[in-house]
């Protein structure tokens, strides 16, 4: 469990992936011009994350990586924006629970 004295990026930094890797295999953007999930417009690459099988592995590991390590884009079927949102919601409910 965290300790309530970590602060919002050491915290980020104690991220744990637990990922071998092999959901990709299954990805719905495989083979789809990566470009699409940078886009201004997110919603094309949403289109085709709407219809991926490993939607939330994908946007697991994008909570798990945080954004020093992952260069923004959409992740399974969230943009940016909301990751961030739900990354931070999720490391206060852990200070929360830590308390
Ligand atoms: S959820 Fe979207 S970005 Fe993630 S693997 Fe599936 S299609 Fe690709």
């Amino acid at each position: 469990m965290m300790s309530r004295t970590l602060t919002l990026a050491q915290e980020m930094s104690f991220s744990q992936i637990d990922d071998d890797g092999v959901w990709r295999e299954d990805a719905a953007c495989r083979g789809v011009d990566p470009n699409l999930f940078w886009a201004n417009d997110t919603a094309p690459a949403k289109a085709v994350c709407s219809e991926c099988l490993v939607r939330k592995q994908c946007l697991d590991y994008a909570l798990a990586l945080g954004p020093s390590r992952r260069a923004g884009g959409v992740w399974g079927g969230k943009d940016e924006r909301e990751i961030r949102r739900m990354r931070r919601r999720t490391l206060e409910e852990r200070r929360s629970n830590a308390g």
